[in-house]
């Protein structure tokens, strides 16, 4: 009889992927979780560190160093590899240098025959995941970018702050780009099932001055924010990141947005950017065809005019 054990891979060993092992190991999602980085001794040392762990968690889940033969029985294959941006830079100027890394990571990774999930979150993400899935040749079902799955989280907890609600019972999501130009579809933003501009408009002395415009803008530049105060972002993301592989893993149908190929949806091909999307066993089973309203509708297809623009050149 043969039991079969669930094995996530992840390329790029730095503070976005040992953050992200961490996250897993911690949840006990997964069976294995093995480790890829061009810096060999990076990877051993988060290796050892997390291990070290294991014994005050509830589930032993083997941590490994591997290498890309190693990566044709993995079901989730996770890219961090590629250089944060730096202070002055946005997400779109590390285009080139990850396009670099990426290329000979994903043939190395293909030689293995390897058929699984990848969940690709190195910046600028929506050109990456679109760049692994012309070099991968897998299905487009099971190539993923990480998208907008951090800012959705952002916006929720920012409106869960505003109106004294867990941000787990507001449903909201920013769309597009993971970056300055996503949008957020307000006319689907509920809180217990009642829409955010009902409850504003319920509840006008308490929630005076309330600046959707505003929310937007704190929104993207958390991340800056973050990045100004403590150098970089990696425990938002790791969480956001485990969270998919979880709703694959365990066949959830959860939805989540992600960057996923457009195929017709909101008028759209060819390109990946964030939207919600139902996942599971398939990866992503089926986008989430929201009813935009007219202004909704040209503030995304400017956003995803904004990644298309970058995706020609690939
Ligand atoms: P980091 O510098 O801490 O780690 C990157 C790791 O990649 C390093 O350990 C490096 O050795 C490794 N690496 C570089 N080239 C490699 C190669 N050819 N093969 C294997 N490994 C290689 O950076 P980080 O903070 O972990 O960020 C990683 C990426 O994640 C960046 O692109 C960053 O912009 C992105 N990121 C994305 C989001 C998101 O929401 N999508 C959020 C945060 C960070």
């Amino acid at each position: 009889m043969k039991i079969n054990t669930s094995k996530v891979v992840i390329i790029g060993a730095g503070l976005v992927g040992s953050s992200t092992a961490f996250s897993l190991i911690t949840q006990g999602v997964c069976d294995e979780v093995m480790l890829i980085d061009i810096n060999k001794e990076r990877a051993y040392g988060e290796m050892m560190d997390l291990q070290h762990g294991i014994n005050y968690l509830n589930r032993n889940v083997k941590v490994s160093v591997g290498d890309y033969k190693s990566c044709g029985d993995a079901d989730i294959i996770v890219i961090t590899a590629g250089a944060p941006p730096k202070a002055g830079q946005t997400r779109l100027d590390t285009l080139e240098a990850t396009k670099t890394i990426i290329r000979s990571i994903v043939a190395s990774i293909m030689e293995s025959g390897f058929a699984g999930h990848f969940i690709v979150v190195s910046n600028p993400v929506d050109i990456i995941a679109q760049y692994v899935y012309q070099l991968s040749g897998l299905p487009k079902n099971q190539v993923i970018g990480s998208g907008t799955s951090l800012d959705s989280a952002r916006l929720k907890t920012f409106i869960g702050e505003l109106i004294h609600v867990d941000p787990r019972s507001v449903h909201a999501y920013t769309m597009g780009e993971h970056g300055d130009s996503q949008m957020v579809p307000w006319s689907h933003v509920t809180v217990g099932g009642k829409a955010f501009s009902q409850i504003l408009a319920d509840n006008k002395e308490r929630f005076t001055g309330v600046d959707l415009d505003r929310l937007v803008k704190e929104t993207v530049k958390a991340g800056w924010e973050i990045l100004e105060r403590k150098g970089t972002t990696y425990y938002g993301i790791a969480t956001a990141v485990s969270g998919i592989i979880k709703a694959i893993l365990y066949d959830e149908n959860r939805v989540i947005p992600v960057s996923t190929l457009l195929d017709g949806e909101f008028g759209e091909y060819n390109v990946f950017c964030g939207v919600p999307a139902i996942l599971n066993r398939t990866g992503v089973k089926e986008i989430v065809q929201l009813h935009l309203t007219d202004e909704e509708l040209i503030k995304l297809r400017h956003s995803i005019s904004v990644v298309r623009s970058y995706v020609e050149s690939l």
